[in-house]
């Protein structure tokens, strides 16, 4: 996590901008004591004393906190962005980057390995309650600029609920939006003789792989600029179920046929 309480004053503090000295530090979820860790190489965070029993920043990769950082920063040199807070807190999920963007409240959360698409949609919901508008964001993948795919489980469901598009993101409040297209499987023919003689033949077709997708990237698109807020109604398709939301998507034209 890349914030903390500074405990004598019980001020949310950013790992950057906080030294050893101003410690103790803790947890604004469990309270407990946390530490700072202030490297070169890694972005400066916050991390829970072993035996961690606390959710709150779990499943954080270094990626992971570069890009929360990454929009942080850009966002606040917008004029149209009001309100701006890293990782806050809305009871069941804290935000990783929150803001209010030309009067639209929106709550980024950048996707990490650990969390299901049960805990996508419970989260989704609050939001939705609270009036929010979300917006899930992957972190890029180089299988991506593969002609195959395999999207995984929460990939699909924000293809589902965000009208055929997964945002990636890029640098900055740079995102990339990726639509995934039908990709079609060949099965070469083979013939084959049965034991009574006869001539049997098989394959030759195209067929629409149910595992495998192909990603067509659209344009890169700006947080603060090429974005709008979408009303969606619950809806259940195939495997993907996606409650009653307020999603923020983007105003690209639809690029893949
Ligand atoms: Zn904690």
């Amino acid at each position: 996590m890349l914030t903390a309480l500074r405990h004598f004053n019980q001020v949310k503090v950013l790992a950057r901008q906080s030294e050893k000295a101003d410690a103790p530090f803790t947890c604004p979820t469990c309270t407990r004591e946390v530490v700072l860790h202030k490297g070169n190489i890694r972005a400066h965070h916050f991390k829970h004393k072993p035996p961690v029993t606390c959710a709150r920043g779990k499943g954080e990769t270094e990626q992971h906190l570069r890009a929360k950082l990454g929009i942080y920063d850009a966002l606040a040199l917008e004029p149209n962005v009001m309100d701006l807070e890293l990782e806050k807190d809305f009871g069941i999920s804290v935000a990783d980057v929150y803001a209010r963007i030309s009067g639209t409240p929106v709550a980024i959360e950048i996707q990490r390995s650990k969390l299901s698409v049960a805990d996508i949609c419970a989260r989704t919901a609050n939001y939705y309650k609270l009036g929010i508008a979300v917006l899930w964001v992957g972190l890029p993948d180089g299988e991506l600029s593969r002609e195959k795919y395999s999207p995984s489980a929460w990939e699909r469901w924000c293809h589902a609920a965000y009208f055929g598009r997964v945002y990636y993101w890029d640098s900055g409040q740079v995102l990339r939006a990726v639509h995934f297209g039908a990709h079609r499987i060949y099965v070469e023919s083979t013939t084959w003789y049965e034991s009574g003689g006869n001539e049997r033949s098989a394959g030759g077709y195209e067929r629409i792989s149910k595992r495998y997708k192909t990603p067509y990237a659209g344009v890169p698109v700006l947080l603060s600029r090429s974005f709008r807020l979408a009303r969606k109604t619950a809806w259940i398709g195939g495997t993907v179920a996606v409650p009653q939301c307020l999603l923020y998507v983007d105003i690209q034209p639809k690029w893949w046929k």
